[in-house]
């Protein structure tokens, strides 16, 4: 935090600038050396608008099992596989099986606790479509654990349990997909377990879904049915491919999650992206202010992990789960591990020239997953405790001002404290200053508009921070 105090003049704010970048980089001296580091490479970290986990989140991810997520991936590959159109009536092999098991899992999960966390299976049939030739039943796997306050106000945590082989279409071939993506399901798995005792204000969605290697057929009828429902999905997190630290010329890298965040979003308007080019906010989409909280309440000695967010949607030549939100408009973005080894994920198991290809879980770094598993109990459990994203902010420009006059509508949560502002210099990544202004609906800034970017956050009586919302011009 760089708390900034009420109605700084505007030659002051650089200054104050200076400050809080030299505050943020004695806090950060060990990660900020000058020698460039192999992983991290946001340079400022914490961030000022960084959140520090509490006594009661602390105790929650000390929660976090290895050996259960262990056992869950390495359960989850002796499916031999999981591929979206393999049997589903064997009670041992196949796509089938996995499903069922998933569901008496977190059905076992859920009963402690009493009776808050369901667990449905979301199920419907795909006519024939691209990867899929014939009619198929997809069905995800949901686990629900309801919020106390604000149940409408969603954040969902998901893996794909679906698994491929070297060709796609193969649905005999063992496929065990340990790293991909039975390691992101058991993630979802671990954190319905040890969220299941908890309660929330929010309501939080661990999902495994089917049909991600034929075409992200399962998220995307999950992000359909929370659509035409009217849910408000305030966050989207899929995990895929999170099981590794190691690439493919041996390197580690075990303290580094990768976090893909879209800028330009992918569902704007024409009419949103005429205001975008007018006056920026490329790198100011919800998924990027998603993204900058993950960092603000998970990059830490905490969760004993980096959170490397990349700015753009995905890796080249693929796609994952969290764009069928994106296609909504719901915020959203991709863990992944730190680099990806092509040997072992959509790979025949093999053995060629004495290497052994495949998905195999003797591949899976388990204690890695469940740092992948802590950054997202971090950023969820946040998230459905701390007041939702502000809505209505709006940017006054009724006039030409060289203040910033900020508006934005008063939440509903009971718990509601205040809000703060938060600014930073057009060309940085991060948010440099917040300032707190009270239970007000209106403030203004004695800075030009035409200057800095500026967001608005919520908080609460527990001191839980919201995400950011960034403002659109209003007249
Ligand atoms: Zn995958």
């Amino acid at each position: 935090m760089s708390p900034q105090p009420r109605g700084t003049n505007r030659r002051t704010v650089l200054a104050a600038g200076a400050a809080a970048t030299a505050a943020a980089g004695a806090a950060a001296a060990p990660a900020a050396a000058a020698e460039p580091a192999a992983g991290p490479a946001q340079a400022d970290r914490p961030p000022a608008t960084a959140q520090r986990p509490g006594r009661e989140l602390r105790a929650l991810l000390a929660e976090v099992d290895p050996d259960r997520i262990e056992a869950d991936v390495r359960r989850l590959a002796a499916f031999g596989t999981r591929h979206t159109l393999s049997t589903q009536d064997d009670p041992d092999r196949g796509i089938g099986a996995a499903r069922d098991w998933i569901h008496r899992r977190l059905r076992a999960h859920a009963a402690a606790s009493g009776g808050r966390m369901t667990v449905d299976m979301q199920s419907y049939v795909q006519e024939p479509a691209n990867r899929i030739p014939v009619p198929t039943r997809i069905t995800n796997v949901l686990a629900t654990l309801r919020g106390d306050t604000d149940p409408d106000r969603v954040y969902v945590v998901s893996g794909h349990y679906d698994s491929r082989a070297s060709d796609v279409m193969d649905a005999t071939s063992d496929a065990p997909g340990a790293d991909d993506d039975a390691s992101g399901v058991a993630v979802a798995m671990e954190l319905a377990r040890v969220l299941a005792t908890r309660r929330t204000a929010a309501t939080i969605v661990l999902a495994a879904v089917a049909g991600e290697e034929q075409g992200l057929y399962g998220a995307a009828h999950m992000a359909e049915q929370f659509r035409v429902r009217g849910t408000r999905v305030q966050g989207m997190f899929t995990n895929d491919i999170v099981g590794s630290s190691t690439a493919d010329d041996g390197t580690r890298d075990p303290r580094t999650v990768r976090l893909f965040a879209e800028g330009v979003p992918t569902a704007e308007t024409p009419g949103e992206a005429n205001t975008r080019r007018s006056v920026g906010g490329e790198n100011d989409s919800p998924a990027r202010q998603l993204a900058r909280f993950v960092r603000d309440v998970a990059d830490n000695d905490a969760t004993g992990m980096d959170v490397r967010v990349v700015y753009r949607r995905d890796r080249y030549l693929r796609g994952g789960d969290h764009i069928p939100f994106l296609e909504r408009r719901f915020p959203a973005a991709r863990f992944t591990e730190p680099a990806e080894d092509y040997a072992h994920q959509h790979q025949d198991v093999r053995v060629e020239d004495g290497k052994q290809y495949g998905d195999l879980p003797e591949f899976c770094d388990f204690g890695y997953i469940a740092r992948v598993a802590r950054v997202n109990l971090a950023t969820v459990w946040t998230l459905a405790q701390a007041p939702g994203t502000p809505t209505g902010v709006g940017i006054v420009t009724s006039a030409l001002t060289n203040d910033t006059e900020l508006v934005w509508d008063r939440g509903t949560e009971p718990d509601l404290a205040g809000y703060e502002v938060v600014r930073r210099e057009t060309t940085a990544a991060e948010w440099t200053h917040v300032e707190p202004v009270g239970d007000v609906t209106r403030h203004t800034v004695r800075a030009s508009k035409d200057n800095l970017f500026f967001g608005v956050r919520a908080v609460n009586r527990a001191g839980h921070r919201s995400p950011v919302a960034f403002p659109l011009p209003r007249s």
